[in-house]
């Protein structure tokens, strides 16, 4: 038979159009993203307007006064930066940080890891400071190594590190920080919209969150805040910021009164966070992160009554990302594949040293819920029998304990 490919100068024969994609509808119980409200969904299917548009240049306005107070910011400016979590990093340290700069990092897991990487490509001088995998930075130590070798310009740290569920404890820092004339930098990527944090009350000067994780928000945008004091570091810069894109004096040029065409905002995207915004504030912080708090603890004694092993302990451990340890006879990837396949529930791998041997779980925005809970839990009672490990406990009845004892269902 004659070869049937087309020469290449010819075109192909039209094929038929493939029909719509349609995503499945899964549980997002992984380190992001979560599951997003129907009500944010809907707001970014609402029509596109131009980015200039009035009705838009509101809707920003709203924006920024809202993540204002969702980070209980008075003064800074407080804004989304069209790019996820990671530009959020990088638009920090870019901008607050000149070559030769000493910076100061502690490193807790793999996010602190790239914190570091970033301040060494900006140029900065960086020295750190790492906590064994499972264990936060101790923030004395931190403070110690910023005031040593005449100061640091900046000390950097993962507030809620999603590599190993652990919540980093922030005593101290920002006094460190000032006394120096430096700056505190905090990544809330995972902590924003479900662990208390007070940007005045904990004196932090820069900060940067994404929206896939408590904020129930699809990926895509990293509201980032900045202090008075680091406004002022980025205004008195001896040289240009060396991203154009994240140059924050630029960025604020388009979000703030001067509202000049910096780059097409991500208009739909930003209908979301708005409504995300919206439902943090209506549910209320406290609210917000007790739920977190919770339900947590409700998957803890779950996992623990599946008889799995928390690696980390209790005092340092992160409501929204519970990792969770694989005994040796189960192997990692079949039973998350078979979790996703069967029964349409994603979960996360370990990272690092917990690479195959760990899971990581989110109970992130609307997906900290008694709901997933019982899902999960029954989901993986079931895999892990068929799998051959003995449940020694009873999951549900375990977690259904703590949500009654702390008012769940009242
Ligand atoms: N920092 C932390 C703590 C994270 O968990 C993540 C993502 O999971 C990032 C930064 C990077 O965010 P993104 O993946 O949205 O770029």
């Amino acid at each position: 038979m004659a070869n049937q490919s087309a020469p290449k100068d010819i075109p192909a024969p039209s094929q038929s159009v493939p029909p719509a994609w349609l995503a499945s509808r899964r549980l997002l119980l992984g380190p992001g993203p979560s599951p997003v409200p129907d009500s944010v969904l809907r707001a970014m299917s609402q029509p596109t307007v131009g980015h200039l548009d009035p009705e838009f240049l509101r809707l920003m306005d709203e924006i920024r006064g809202m993540l204002s107070q969702v980070l209980g910011a008075r003064s800074g400016l407080a804004t989304p930066i069209s790019a996820t979590g990671s530009a959020g990093m990088e638009a920090a340290i870019v901008n607050l940080v000149e070559p030769g700069d000493r910076v100061v990092i502690g490193i807790a897991g793999v996010f602190g890891g790239r914190m570091a990487e970033v301040a060494r490509r900006a140029g900065a001088r960086v020295e750190t400071l790492e906590a064994a995998f499972g264990e936060p930075v101790d923030p004395q130590a931190l403070a110690d190594l910023a005031r040593s070798g005449g100061g640091a310009k900046l000390i950097g740290i993962v507030h809620a590190e999603t590599s190993t569920g652990v919540l980093q404890p922030l005593d101290g820092l920002a006094d460190a920080a000032h006394e120096m004339e430096g700056l505190l930098l905090v990544d809330a990527v995972t902590s924003l919209g479900g662990v208390p944090l007070d940007v005045e009350a904990t004196g932090l000067d820069a900060l940067y969150s994404g929206t896939q994780k408590c904020l129930a928000c699809p990926p895509g945008l990293a509201p980032v805040w900045f202090s008075e004091r680091a406004l002022a570091r980025l205004r008195g810069r001896k040289q240009p910021v060396q991203s154009w894109y994240l140059d924050l004096s630029l960025i604020e040029g388009y979000w703030g009164a001067q509202r000049a065409y910096h780059h097409t905002a991500p208009i739909n995207q930003l209908y979301g966070l708005h409504e995300a915004l919206r439902l943090v504030l209506e549910e209320g912080l406290e609210a917000r992160h007790h739920r977190h708090a919770r339900n947590a603890s409700a998957l803890w004694a779950g996992l623990e009554a599946l008889g799995l092993e928390l690696p980390v302990a209790r005092a340092h451990r992160l409501p929204p990302l519970t990792p969770v340890r694989l005994p040796n006879h189960l192997e990692d990837a079949p039973l998350r594949r078979a979790l996703l396949e069967r029964f349409h529930i994603e979960i996360g791998g370990g990272l690092g040293p917990w690479a195959g041997k760990a899971w990581r779980i989110g109970l992130m925005g609307a997906g900290s819920s008694p709901a997933s809970i019982w899902q999960l839990l029954s989901a993986l009672e079931s895999l892990l029998s068929e799998a051959g490990h003995r449940v020694p406990g009873n999951p549900l009845a375990a977690a259904q304990a703590v949500l009654s004892a702390e008012g769940a269902f009242a």
